[in-house]
């Protein structure tokens, strides 16, 4: 099969659909990549990498998209590329359907197959082409929060670590997934006390057994947000209720009570924020400060760590990628239940159940 790798060319992204490693396994499979020249760039991976890796190089996206059976990219295709996209095709990547109707009637105009990366499923009832980017996340927000602390940022001036004699900084997570999860390890690592809530008492319990009772943990009542919000030092918001609104747990009066100079760090702002005086940011102004609190409310933090992010996401696609290519889409559908669950598009239709309910079709 020849696989395409065009340039990402959605704004400030940086990543690429296959890192040089996963092309030397497509070329070791028996396959052709065809890479976009500069495809590679923005995570430091010139052409004359890819091309060591065994792939092709193109001069443009138009000869990626004409030549290629199958596509793998990062972001959904932007409108510059719809027209690109062919009968039959196979387009693999992220491409949150549902609040987008124009895409998807782009999508099912251009007759492709197109598999989402964000509902693909894995046996154990998770998104796993979704899981790396919360990791990424969930880290980034103890590192963001902790630089948002210092005086300068419009921080109470606090060291997550603390000093011989001087108490750490606490940090309070709300839901303690792979997001809430992975900043709370991140967290522990400066030094910070760190205090989870959740509403789940199985992902409590794990939590606890996880981190040997090193973090608390706190089943997620009212009450106890109510507590906990103004004691923060550092407020991460990571809950998620699949494919809903995120739902909102610090109200407007909660942010108020919190000390000066503290920080919220709302990574669930990409579902619309668990915290009322949430709104979305961007790389280029990630800050603002609302009720004498510090706001960090990025919809795309891993686009910060470009190259990490990339690294992170191709190991997990990886597998999935070289089914499709190994067995034809048809076959590796037919096989792996998970990985049809991501077929999204096919011949001019929705074929997922919930995005085509999302988007008022029929299905
Ligand atoms: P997850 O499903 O792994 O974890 C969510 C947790 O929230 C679960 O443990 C669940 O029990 C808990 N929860 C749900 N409702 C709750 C409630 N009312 N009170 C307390 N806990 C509750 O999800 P995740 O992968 O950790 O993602 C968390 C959020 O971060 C999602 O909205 C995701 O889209 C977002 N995210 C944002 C970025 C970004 O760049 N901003 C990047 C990655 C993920």
């Amino acid at each position: 099969m020849l696989v395409g790798v065009p340039k990402e060319i959605k704004t400030h992204e940086y990543r690429v659909g296959l890192v040089p490693a996963a092309v030397r396994e497509l070329v070791a499979h028996g396959h052709r990549v065809l890479v976009q020249t500069g495809a590679g760039a923005g995570i430091g991976c010139g052409d004359e990498v890819y091309i060591q890796a065994g792939a092709e190089i193109a001069d443009d996206a138009a000869q990626v998209f004409a030549a290629a059976h199958m596509i793998v990219k990062v972001k959904e295709p932007q409108p510059a590329e719809y027209s690109l996209l062919r009968p039959g095709q196979v387009l693999f990547t992220y491409l949150h359907l549902a609040p987008d109707p124009g895409q998807t009637r782009a999508l099912l105009e251009s007759g492709c197959t197109a598999i989402a990366y964000e509902t693909v499923t894995d046996g154990q009832g998770g998104l796993p082409l979704l899981a790396p980017m919360s990791e990424v996340a969930g880290r980034m927000a103890a590192q963001v929060g902790a630089h948002c602390l210092e005086k300068e940022q419009g921080g109470a001036g606090i060291l997550l670590g603390g000093v011989p004699g001087v108490a750490p900084g606490h940090v309070v997570v709300l839901g303690g997934g792979v997001v809430g999860s992975n900043a709370a390890r991140l967290a522990l690592g400066l030094g910070a006390r760190v205090t989870i809530l959740d509403k789940s008492l199985p992902r409590l319990r794990h939590l606890d057994e996880a981190f040997g009772g090193r973090i608390l943990t706190r089943y997620a009542t009212l009450d106890a947000i109510e507590t906990l919000v103004p004691q923060a030092d550092l407020l991460v918001g990571a809950v998620l209720i699949p494919g809903a609104a995120a739902p909102r747990l610090v109200s407007a009066e909660m942010v108020a009570a919190m000390r000066p100079g503290s920080v919220i760090v709302d990574v669930a702002i990409d579902q619309g924020g668990c915290i009322a005086t949430s709104r979305p940011t961007s790389h280029a102004q990630p800050t603002y400060v609302q009720s004498g609190v510090v706001h960090y409310c990025v919809t795309n933090m891993p686009g910060a760590v470009a190259r990490t992010s990339a690294f992170a996401l191709g190991h997990a696609t990886l597998p999935f990628v070289l089914a499709l290519a190994d067995k034809g889409w048809a076959r590796a559908l037919a096989e792996d239940p998970h990985l049809k669950a991501g077929l999204n598009i096919h011949s001019g239709n929705v074929t997922h159940e919930a995005v085509a309910r999302d988007l008022g079709l029929g299905y």
